[in-house]
């Protein structure tokens, strides 16, 4: 006999889903908000990690409707513990209701929509602290974003989007998205907001919240305290970075530097939120 295999252990509840419907997630119809990156760096690493063994697989997926291929993907991003799954839902979202609704749980009688719920892609969800990555037809709306938020929190897990086709995020109109670039949908327990990450400089979705610019692994976005550059200071790794980015005097985050417009050295005060990429003015850090 073998010896016993050292297993991922991965906690499974069928409780987890059960009764839902896809509105239960947002009771109250609203839309989530969200900060954008076109820095993959900005991923946490778990994801990075994900992403580099797991390409998209849009096989057997329309692009003019709600349907999911789904990966469950381990915690630290490096193994498949299922999938892809193919997950059909209904066709584009209107404003009586979203494709997502069919494809999460339909009711037990048709004509009586408050009856018993039957699962359906709902019983791909009951998996805790995992990774599910969503490959899909449509993105989400903004209403179905909140309602992935409320799943991330209820999953204890980490969601990742990454759709074909765009009708809302980007523009109203259809954005189809290209293959060889990065565009996916971020959703954290505990984040009320969700990341869009687009490493297409064209894919920018049109209104991003201010994002946390301090969660950088290894850059600050710097102002010279002398002519005002804004800039970027990059540090070699995540334990220089923390090296280097001290408490003022007053208590706010500055980093000691020369500025690369004005060449005057000091303490640069760090920006702590801001939109859009880091400045394109660069210093170097090593140690
Ligand atoms: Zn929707
Ligand atoms: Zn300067």
């Amino acid at each position: 006999m073998d010896a016993p295999q050292e297993e991922v252990k991965v906690k499974h509840d069928p409780a987890l889903t059960k009764d839902t419907w896809w509105h239960s997630f947002n009771a109250d119809g609203g839309e989530a908000g969200y900060v954008a990156t076109s820095d993959l760096e900005e991923l946490p690493s778990e994801v990075q990690v994900a992403l580099g063994l797991f390409v998209c697989d849009f096989k057997g997926l329309d692009e003019e409707a709600v349907n999911w291929n789904v990966t469950h993907v381990s915690k630290n991003g490096m193994s498949r513990l299922s999938g892809p799954k193919l997950l059909k839902g209904g066709q584009r979202s209107g404003n009586k209701g979203c494709g997502e609704e069919e494809l999460w749980a339909v009711p037990k009688d048709p004509k009586h929509k408050k009856t018993q719920v039957v699962a359906k892609g709902s019983a791909e969800f009951c998996y805790l602290e995992i990774i599910y990555l969503i490959d899909g037809g449509l993105c989400p709306c903004k209403r179905c974003c909140k309602s992935l938020v409320a799943l991330a929190d209820r999953t204890k897990s980490v969601i990742v989007v990454r759709p074909m086709v765009d009708y809302e995020l980007i523009s109203k109109h259809r954005t189809e998205l290209a293959r060889g670039e990065t565009f996916l949908l971020l959703f954290r327990p505990g984040v009320k907001t969700f990341l869009v990450c687009h490493t297409a400089a064209n894919e920018a979705p049109d209104s991003p919240l201010a994002r946390d610019l301090t969660a950088h692994p290894t850059k600050a976005w710097c102002t010279c305290a002398a002519c005002g550059l804004a800039f970027t200071a990059r540090f070699a790794h995540e334990n220089v970075k923390s090296k280097n980015v001290k408490k003022d005097k007053k208590g706010d985050l500055a980093v000691t530097t020369t500025c690369p417009h004005c060449h005057v050295s000091g303490e640069m005060p760090v920006v702590r939120e801001g939109v859009g990429a880091f400045p394109a003015a660069t210093v170097d850090i090593y140690f």
